[in-house]
């Protein structure tokens, strides 16, 4: 029965929204994602399991801690919804069964959405998330079934990091500025071991065309720092879940006009 698969993820996604949330909150704060329990960071009240269900406690409390009123940022409840819908995505895409892949991008969204939170609050990507990622991504390239393989893990990883290498050296060296941190270097090499060579390239595209969009419709000022990591994330999920897709329209619009040519 699919229905109880889709209802399984949708729960499961909504748990893990909650508990990237606690990663969210403390990994940047250099606190541990396991003790204490949750706690308001206003009255540092316990939170009681009650009050700590997905979605539904926080419309249950309107968005206020039980105990002291203080308001409970929307990100929390918004997470726990965006994270399932990821899942059930990523299912869908997968072509509704649970392979090698489908594992290996389940864990790429994951450490995607919490790396995304913290550089749009903090404007920083932790090592302790970009590193461990990089790793994770070369060892899915070794697990027999799947699509993409160590070599191709390797030339995305290495490509990412090069070109973001360069760039960041050659904005430091001419425009005097830290356009592209050492943040932003590992990360794109985590990502390149996931997506591989041309997913990179389809990412670091994608990535420049929506941060270019962004800042010359929200960003007069150009003095502001602009977090890069989302916009990295969001070409790279977008990728893992339609890049498939795009390739396919356009090798088929190339071949149909070399054809009617
Ligand atoms: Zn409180």
């Amino acid at each position: 029965m699919n229905w109880i698969i889709y209802f399984l993820i949708i729960l499961i996604g909504m748990v893990l929204g909650s508990f990237f949330n606690v990663c969210i909150y403390r990994i940047p704060r250099k606190e541990s994602i396991v003790f204490p329990a949750s706690h308001c960071p206003v009255c540092k009240h316990k939170i009681t399991m009650f009050d700590n269900i997905p979605i539904f406690s926080y419309l249950f409390l309107k968005g206020k801690c039980r105990y002291c009123g203080a308001k409970i940022s929307p990100i929390y409840p918004i997470i726990e919804i965006i994270t399932p819908l990821f899942f059930l995505g990523l299912f869908f895409v997968s072509g509704q069964n649970f392979s090698p892949d489908f594992w290996k991008y389940f864990v790429f969204i994951s450490f995607g959405i919490i790396i995304f939170s913290i550089d749009v609050v903090h404007k920083i990507i932790p090592d302790v998330l970009s590193l461990p990622l990089l790793i994770i991504g070369f060892l899915f390239s070794l697990i027999p079934g799947s699509k993409m393989g160590i070599v191709s893990a390797f030339t995305g990883a290495a490509f990412g990091f090069f070109v973001f290498f360069i760039l960041a050296y050659l904005f430091h060296r001419f425009m005097k500025k830290e356009a592209l941190g050492g943040g932003d270097i590992k990360l794109i090499a985590a990502i390149g071991s996931f997506v591989g060579f041309y997913g990179v390239l389809f990412t670091i595209f994608f990535a420049s065309f929506f941060a270019l969009i962004f800042i010359l419709v929200f960003y007069k000022e150009r003095t502001k720092e602009i977090p890069f990591a989302p916009f990295l994330i969001s070409a790279a999920v977008f990728y893992v879940l339609f890049g498939h897709l795009i390739f396919d329209l356009y090798l088929r619009l190339f071949l149909f006009r070399s054809l009617a040519l």
